[in-house]
Protein backbone atom coordinates (compact mmCIF):
# COMPACT_ATOMS: atom_id res chain seq x y z
CA UNK A 1 0.00 0.00 0.00
CA UNK A 2 1.41 3.37 -1.05
CA UNK A 3 0.88 5.81 1.88
CA UNK A 4 1.01 9.29 0.88
CA UNK A 5 2.07 12.45 2.67
CA UNK A 6 0.42 15.80 1.57
CA UNK A 7 3.31 18.35 -0.22
CA UNK A 8 4.37 21.07 1.82
CA UNK A 9 1.53 23.08 -0.66
CA UNK A 10 -1.14 21.29 0.17
CA UNK A 11 0.20 21.56 4.04
CA UNK A 12 0.01 25.33 3.50
CA UNK A 13 -3.09 25.33 1.91
CA UNK A 14 -4.84 23.79 4.91
CA UNK A 15 -3.43 26.01 7.27
CA UNK A 16 -4.17 29.51 5.43
CA UNK A 17 -7.90 28.07 5.41
CA UNK A 18 -8.16 26.82 8.72
CA UNK A 19 -6.17 30.40 9.98
CA UNK A 20 -3.58 28.99 11.41
CA UNK A 21 -1.24 30.57 8.54
CA UNK A 22 -2.04 34.46 8.61
CA UNK A 23 -0.39 37.04 6.47
CA UNK A 24 0.01 40.65 6.83
CA UNK A 25 1.91 43.05 9.10
CA UNK A 26 2.64 41.45 12.55
CA UNK A 27 4.85 42.88 15.76
CA UNK A 28 5.98 39.76 17.72
CA UNK A 29 6.49 40.35 21.97
CA UNK A 30 10.35 40.36 21.18
CA UNK A 31 9.36 43.57 19.36
CA UNK A 32 10.21 41.88 15.80
CA UNK A 33 7.96 42.59 12.66
CA UNK A 34 7.23 39.66 10.29
CA UNK A 35 4.60 39.71 6.85
CA UNK A 36 3.17 36.03 8.43
CA UNK A 37 2.18 34.54 11.44
CA UNK A 38 1.14 31.18 12.50
CA UNK A 39 -1.24 30.58 15.61
CA UNK A 40 -1.29 26.52 14.71
CA UNK A 41 -4.34 25.62 17.10
CA UNK A 42 -6.28 26.95 14.65
CA UNK A 43 -5.72 24.24 12.64
CA UNK A 44 -5.71 21.69 15.27
CA UNK A 45 -9.43 23.04 16.59
CA UNK A 46 -10.93 20.94 13.79
CA UNK A 47 -10.99 17.47 14.88
CA UNK A 48 -10.40 16.69 10.68
CA UNK A 49 -7.87 18.67 10.02
CA UNK A 50 -5.85 17.64 12.97
CA UNK A 51 -6.34 13.80 12.03
CA UNK A 52 -4.86 14.77 8.69
CA UNK A 53 -1.83 16.83 9.96
CA UNK A 54 -0.96 14.02 12.95
CA UNK A 55 -0.98 11.27 10.63
CA UNK A 56 0.91 12.83 7.67
CA UNK A 57 3.75 13.55 10.18
CA UNK A 58 3.85 9.98 11.61
CA UNK A 59 3.87 8.19 8.18
CA UNK A 60 7.36 9.95 8.01
CA UNK A 61 8.34 8.44 11.17
CA UNK A 62 6.87 5.18 9.70
CA UNK A 63 9.50 5.30 7.58
CA UNK A 64 12.45 5.15 9.95
CA UNK A 65 13.71 1.98 10.54
CA UNK A 66 14.71 2.76 14.26
CA UNK A 67 11.11 3.42 15.13
CA UNK A 68 9.16 1.33 13.21
CA UNK A 69 10.94 -1.51 14.49
CA UNK A 70 10.46 -0.70 18.06
CA UNK A 71 6.53 0.40 17.94
CA UNK A 72 4.36 -0.08 19.92
CA UNK A 73 7.56 0.41 22.94
CA UNK A 74 7.09 4.03 22.20
CA UNK A 75 6.75 7.44 23.27
CA UNK A 76 5.48 10.51 22.16
CA UNK A 77 6.52 13.53 23.73
CA UNK A 78 5.41 16.88 23.91
CA UNK A 79 7.37 20.14 24.84
CA UNK A 80 3.96 21.98 25.66
CA UNK A 81 0.46 22.37 25.63
CA UNK A 82 0.62 23.49 21.57
CA UNK A 83 1.95 19.80 20.65
CA UNK A 84 -0.16 17.69 22.43
CA UNK A 85 -2.42 17.19 20.01
CA UNK A 86 0.27 16.32 17.31
CA UNK A 87 1.42 14.03 19.88
CA UNK A 88 -2.27 12.48 20.09
CA UNK A 89 -2.95 12.44 16.62
CA UNK A 90 0.81 10.75 15.93
CA UNK A 91 0.21 8.39 19.10
CA UNK A 92 -2.86 7.45 17.49
CA UNK A 93 -1.42 6.89 14.40
CA UNK A 94 1.65 4.99 15.49
CA UNK A 95 -0.11 2.75 18.00
CA UNK A 96 2.63 4.24 20.54
CA UNK A 97 2.48 2.77 24.01
CA UNK A 98 3.35 6.00 26.04
CA UNK A 99 2.52 10.00 25.35
CA UNK A 100 3.85 12.80 27.83
CA UNK A 101 3.66 16.10 27.49
CA UNK A 102 6.15 18.84 28.99
CA UNK A 103 5.13 22.20 30.56
CA UNK A 104 7.13 25.04 31.53
CA UNK A 105 6.71 25.83 35.15
CA UNK A 106 8.63 27.93 37.23
CA UNK A 107 11.05 29.19 34.15
CA UNK A 108 11.83 25.74 33.82
CA UNK A 109 10.65 22.54 31.30
CA UNK A 110 8.95 19.43 33.64
CA UNK A 111 6.54 16.58 33.39
CA UNK A 112 4.02 17.23 35.88
CA UNK A 113 5.06 15.78 39.90
CA UNK A 114 5.31 11.83 39.38
CA UNK A 115 4.41 11.36 35.67
CA UNK A 116 7.96 10.45 34.80
CA UNK A 117 7.83 7.57 37.36
CA UNK A 118 8.65 4.01 35.81
CA UNK A 119 10.00 3.17 32.60
CA UNK A 120 10.33 5.76 29.63
CA UNK A 121 9.88 3.89 26.32
CA UNK A 122 12.41 5.60 23.72
CA UNK A 123 10.94 9.01 22.42
CA UNK A 124 9.68 10.48 19.52
CA UNK A 125 9.19 14.67 19.79
CA UNK A 126 6.89 16.04 18.42
CA UNK A 127 5.75 19.79 18.43
CA UNK A 128 2.86 21.60 16.41
CA UNK A 129 6.12 24.25 15.37
CA UNK A 130 9.76 24.80 15.66
CA UNK A 131 10.21 28.44 15.39
CA UNK A 132 14.04 28.42 17.35
CA UNK A 133 14.10 24.93 18.53
CA UNK A 134 14.91 25.90 22.04
CA UNK A 135 11.75 23.88 23.13
CA UNK A 136 12.55 21.04 21.38
CA UNK A 137 16.24 21.26 23.25
CA UNK A 138 15.47 21.63 26.34
CA UNK A 139 12.80 18.99 26.32
CA UNK A 140 15.86 16.70 24.91
CA UNK A 141 17.80 17.64 28.52
CA UNK A 142 14.83 16.68 29.95
CA UNK A 143 14.20 12.85 28.35
CA UNK A 144 18.13 12.16 28.85
CA UNK A 145 17.59 13.27 32.17
CA UNK A 146 15.11 10.29 32.80
CA UNK A 147 17.28 7.77 30.86
CA UNK A 148 15.16 7.13 28.02
CA UNK A 149 17.05 7.50 24.15
CA UNK A 150 15.52 9.78 21.53
CA UNK A 151 14.70 8.02 18.20
CA UNK A 152 12.58 10.17 16.59
CA UNK A 153 11.57 14.10 16.26
CA UNK A 154 8.94 16.01 14.71
CA UNK A 155 6.85 18.71 13.90
CA UNK A 156 3.95 20.07 11.55
CA UNK A 157 6.26 23.65 10.76
CA UNK A 158 9.54 24.26 11.06
CA UNK A 159 11.04 27.61 10.43
CA UNK A 160 14.65 27.17 8.19
CA UNK A 161 16.18 29.20 10.90
CA UNK A 162 15.44 26.28 13.61
CA UNK A 163 18.10 23.21 13.65
CA UNK A 164 17.93 20.47 11.03
CA UNK A 165 18.62 17.81 13.55
CA UNK A 166 19.20 17.05 17.41
CA UNK A 167 21.01 14.72 19.05
CA UNK A 168 21.83 13.17 15.39
CA UNK A 169 17.97 12.76 14.90
CA UNK A 170 16.50 14.46 12.20
CA UNK A 171 13.49 16.98 12.05
CA UNK A 172 11.31 15.65 10.49
CA UNK A 173 8.81 18.39 8.92
CA UNK A 174 5.71 18.51 6.77
CA UNK A 175 6.42 22.57 5.76
CA UNK A 176 9.84 23.80 5.89
CA UNK A 177 8.95 28.09 6.40
CA UNK A 178 11.45 30.56 4.93
CA UNK A 179 10.48 32.99 7.84
CA UNK A 180 10.84 36.58 7.05
CA UNK A 181 11.18 38.86 10.42
CA UNK A 182 12.55 42.43 10.90
CA UNK A 183 14.63 43.44 13.91
CA UNK A 184 12.45 46.30 14.52
CA UNK A 185 10.58 48.65 12.55
CA UNK A 186 13.19 50.63 10.86
CA UNK A 187 14.01 47.40 8.90
CA UNK A 188 10.21 46.36 8.10
CA UNK A 189 9.18 46.33 4.73
CA UNK A 190 5.61 46.90 6.22
CA UNK A 191 6.27 50.02 8.13
CA UNK A 192 8.14 51.46 5.13
CA UNK A 193 4.56 51.00 3.09
CA UNK A 194 2.70 52.41 6.18
CA UNK A 195 0.13 49.84 6.94
CA UNK A 196 -1.32 49.13 10.66
CA UNK A 197 1.18 46.44 12.45
CA UNK A 198 -0.73 43.69 14.79
CA UNK A 199 0.53 42.75 17.72
CA UNK A 200 0.40 39.65 18.01
CA UNK A 201 1.08 37.14 20.90
CA UNK A 202 3.34 33.75 20.76
ZN1 LIG B 1 6.59 46.60 10.58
Amino acid sequence: MVELIPSQDTVMQILQRTGAFREGHFIYPSGRHSPHYFQMPLAFRFYDTARVLAVALSRKFRLEKDISSQLPKVSVISPSSGGIPVAFGVRDALNAEQIYWAEQEHGERQFRQYVNQGEVNPCIIVDDIIRSGNAIEETVTLVKSLGARIIGCGTIVRFKSAPEEIEGVPIKSLVNFDARMYDDGNKCVDCKEGTQPEHVRY
